[in-house]
């Protein structure tokens, strides 16, 4: 479903990605872990097209971001349809980013009415199933001043789910969050990887990497140091960084 292969990003003379690799399958669970300043959201960003790259190459669902193939030329993509490409994956990131004038439900139902012009109705029964499926049913008419953090969080999950999107990428979800709420965020998060959604979650929630991940990466000074299940990488990690990594947080 997702494979990036040697991805390089430079911001001016500062070479964050150095050859990072990684190959996600349809339905799995990759969890990114590493310390502050390794690359994490920024490859994250680099999959959403958020950040363009320098060097290497990322597919998504079988498809090259960012370039076309005519005849064996590589042609840039538009702005246009590197939004299309965009939208394959939602996003959610530590901070809520909800829309603050809007109601949970207004929320939702904005990306798939506006931009994928999608009709109303059809919309609103499907965004208030999403309300449900977080736990927010009772919730469609409150603003996200009125709501938790844990709460807002959920409803910027239903809200990137409202796109329909192949994959669904998650930035620190939870480290927002006052501890209490954390475990809502992540309950949601590990139903929607029991729905079969292909996740790649940026993460310091050991916990949940162990339960439900299928792949832990350890990423450190722009590459990747160690991959594999999480009973290899945070049980028996090989490499000494990822060890005392691994010490640190627990
Ligand atoms: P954290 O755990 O703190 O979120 P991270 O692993 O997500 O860290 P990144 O945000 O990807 O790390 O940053 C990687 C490196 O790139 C850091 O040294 C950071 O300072 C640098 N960096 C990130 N974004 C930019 C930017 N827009 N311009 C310049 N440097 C940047
Ligand atoms: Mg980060």
């Amino acid at each position: 479903m997702i494979v990036a292969h040697e991805v390089q990003k430079y911001y001016g003379g500062f070479h964050a990605l150095k050859g990072v690799n990684l190959e996600v399958e349809a339905g799995a669970v990759t969890c990114i872990v590493g310390p502050s300043g390794s690359g994490k959201s920024t490859f994250l960003r680099c999959i959403n097209q958020l950040e363009s790259i320098d060097g290497g190459a990322i597919w998504v669902g079988g498809e090259l971001l960012g370039y076309r193939r005519r005849g064996d030329q590589l042609i840039e993509l538009s702005d246009g349809e590197i939004a299309r490409q965009r939208l394959a994956g939602g996003m959610v990131f530590q901070r809520f980013n909800l829309f603050a004038h809007m109601t949970a439900l207004q929320n939702i139902m904005e990306g798939p009415v506006v931009v994928q012009k999608r009709r109303r109705a059809e919309v609103k029964e499907e965004a208030l199933a999403l309300l449900a499926r977080v736990g927010l049913a009772g919730k469609a008419d409150a603003y996200p001043s009125e709501l938790s953090g844990g709460q807002q969080q959920r409803v910027a999950i239903a809200r990137a789910l409202a796109m329909r999107p192949k994959l669904m990428l998650f930035d620190e979800p939870t480290s927002a969050l006052d501890p209490e709420l954390v475990g809502e965020v992540l309950a949601v998060m590990k139903d929607l990887a029991k729905s079969g959604m292909t996740m790649i979650v940026v993460t310091h929630e050991l916990g949940f990497a162990r339960e439900v991940s299928n792949r832990v990466v350890f990423m450190d000074g722009g590459q990747v140091i160690e991959a594999g299940t999480p009973g290899e990488v945070l049980a028996r990690p090989q490499h000494r960084r990822t060890q005392e990594f691994i010490a640190a947080i627990l």
